[in-house]
């Protein structure tokens, strides 16, 4: 696909589930300039069964007259500024079109960064052959045969072929694991059981990827992480030449995702590939070969870059606009720069709280004494389950430190990881209840998150990024003193985290008050971060939540406990992992500089 800047594309999207034609009467048709200058550009085909109207895009000049009236936000229209050649695959008339395709190479992994609804099950659906690209003649059945002949001479064709003769395993890791009990809720064991009899190889990926404790639970009997745990497993447990990985590192602490990307090189070799999906960066950045970059509009269009190194890849996609291709994908650059803002802040105290410890049954934390600011953002980096809700059930009051009292009277607004909103609200319902902050919802947070489209929407009908969204804003929008968010990243594309970030960041600067941000992001958290406090500790077993420091001395510890380094991309300012043993780990690590700005 080689676009050109002499013609447009344009695209019309009706999107068929909200398009209520017996509601509004064809108000789209009637208000259309071609149409009413005679030209067929919205056409009505069977006004008595009030079936959806269709658009014409080469009739269409464009106007965006008719997204703007439809009552039902029923219509997309979109200039996409560059001419694109027919799709390999369009669902319908006036629906979602994908132009490219990533395109996986044997011994390698490809990291596919990009935008939430750009294509990519599309994408993976094609791959694994579940799906026979229709060349965009959409009315008819897509033939392998056709699909073979259109990508003769490029490595891609292999893999039409490989589906054509049924040659091609694929193994596929979902993306939504909680969904896992829903369609298996049984012993993980008996899950791992029906993918391999090889024993050896079981207990292999049970070793490596921490399950011993648990292969003898049910799949509802365990958490969000340790079920991404067992996805992964299983996934890689298939003997396959093609593995696909959807956010694994969603529920994963830093440790998990760094173990698992060395797991994903180990299993490489030259007959196989793996392509991630991923919005963590330092992950992507530290796993992959090469990236490509899925783009276009939400649920209208959707294409792939061509291949570019890690660093090329991430660094267009951050800057919006892909040299090679030239094309802008974005009117913004996102920001990584780690130059932290500090006008509105103050050292005004707004806790502090002594060394204590806190017993629960088995489990010890013990905690360093520590001062929290107002208007300051702390983020807290280290492993799940040493102690982060309960060093903030201490603060709160909640519960008693062992053999001192630590009240603060502290209020604490709280998102937990695990989003747990009743399903049949709506969304609406949230932010006119007590205590919440009506004014603050609607001037700082409501149209920066983007939540109008889905203000009158059923909690239950949401996406994972959109109920994220939901919780963050219900979160902040609280009246409250500490604001603790857990895992706020979670299910948001790489533009999604740096926006929720910056709404964070305004709500804590304006309202004077603090947060403390759980994440495993690490360019998440140092985005967002004044400071951090480090926790350590064996997961269930103990948890050490040190004093707060400076981000650079909290990463810096980490990164050496991790036996990484990071450098500073000299263009984005964004931090880089540096490859295992090359030259700049090397000297990183001689000078204890595992954090380059430490
Ligand atoms: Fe009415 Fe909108 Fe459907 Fe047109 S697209 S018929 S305006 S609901
Ligand atoms: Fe007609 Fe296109 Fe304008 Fe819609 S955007 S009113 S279809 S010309």
């Amino acid at each position: 696909m080689k676009p050109t800047k002499t013609q447009f594309t344009r695209i019309a999207i009706i999107d068929k589930d909200k398009c209520q034609p017996k509601a509004c009467n064809y108000l789209c048709h009637r208000v259309c300039p071609p149409v009413r200058m005679g030209e067929d550009a919205i056409e009505i085909i069977n006004s008595k069964n009030y079936t959806p109207p269709i658009i014409n895009e080469e009739l269409c000049t464009g106007c965006g007259i008719c997204p703007n009236k439809c009552p039902f936000g029923a219509i997309q229209i979109i200039n996409t500024g560059v001419k694109f050649s027919e799709p390999i695959h369009q669902f319908g008339k006036n629906s979602f079109r994908l132009y490219s395709l990533p395109t996986p190479e044997k011994g390698m992994i490809t990291g596919i960064i990009g935008r939430n609804g750009a294509g990519k099950t599309t994408a993976i659906n094609i791959l694994s052959g579940n799906l026979i690209p229709n060349l965009g003649e959409y009315e008819a059945k897509g033939d392998i045969s056709k699909v073979i002949d259109y990508y003769k001479g490029k490595n891609i064709q292999k893999q039409f072929i490989d589906i054509k003769n049924k040659e091609l395993k694929f193994a596929y890791k979902i993306q939504k694991v909680e969904e896992i009990p829903k369609l298996f809720d049984n012993k993980i064991i008996e899950l791992l059981k029906q993918i391999t009899n090889d024993e050896q190889k079981l207990e292999k990926i049970v070793k490596d990827l921490d399950l011993e404790k648990l292969i003898n639970k049910k799949t509802s009997q365990v958490s969000g992480g340790e079920l991404q745990r067992v996805a992964i497993a299983a996934t890689l447990l298939k003997d396959a030449n093609l593995y696909f990985l959807d956010e694994y590192t969603t529920f994963l602490d830093i440790k998990q995702r760094l173990k698992i990307a060395k797991i994903l090189r180990e299993k490489l070799n030259e007959n196989n590939s793996i392509v991630l999906v991923e919005h963590d960066l330092a992950i992507l950045d530290y796993v992959s070969d090469y990236v490509q970059i899925m783009f276009g509009t939400k649920n209208a269009y959707g294409l792939s870059s061509n291949k570019k190194t890690t660093k090329k890849g991430i660094n267009e996609f951050l800057e919006g606009f892909l040299k090679e291709e030239n094309i802008r994908i974005r009117n913004h650059r996102l920001e990584f720069s780690g130059i932290k803002a500090t006008q509105n802040k103050t050292s005004n105290n707004l806790v502090q709280y002594p060394k204590f410890e806190k017993t629960l049954g088995e489990f010890k934390l013990k905690v360093d004494s520590g001062k929290i600011n107002k208007a300051e953002i702390i983020g807290i980096l280290g492993p799940n389950a040493t102690g982060k809700t309960t060093f903030i059930k201490v603060l709160a009051g909640e519960i008693k430190a062992d053999n001192k009292e630590i009240d603060t009277k502290l209020k604490i607004s709280y998102k937990p990881q695990y989003i747990d909103i009743d399903k049949d609200l709506l969304v609406s319902d949230l932010f006119t209840e007590k205590g919440i902050d009506v004014d603050l919802f609607n001037s700082e947070i409501r149209n920066q998150l983007d939540l109008e489209k889905i203000i009158f929407q059923k909690i239950e009908e949401l996406s994972g990024g959109e109920l994220q969204k939901v919780a963050v804003a219900y979160c902040l929008s609280k009246e409250a003193d500490l604001y603790l968010l857990d895992e706020p990243s979670a299910f948001l594309d790489i533009e999604q985290r740096v926006i929720i970030a910056n709404v964070i960041k305004s709500v804590i600067n304006k309202k004077e008050k603090s947060a403390l941000i759980v994440d495993h992001d690490l360019l998440f958290i140092d985005y967002i971060s004044d400071r951090v406090l480090l926790f350590e500790g064996k997961p269930s077993v103990n948890g050490h939540a040190q004093d707060i420091t400076t981000i650079a001395q909290a990463y810096n510890k980490f990164l050496k406990e991790q036996d990484i380094t990071f450098r500073q991309d000299p263009d984005t300012k964004r931090p880089r992992a540096n490859k295992h043993g090359s030259q700049k780990d090397q000297e990183q690590k001689k000078e204890n500089k595992y954090y380059f700005t430490i």
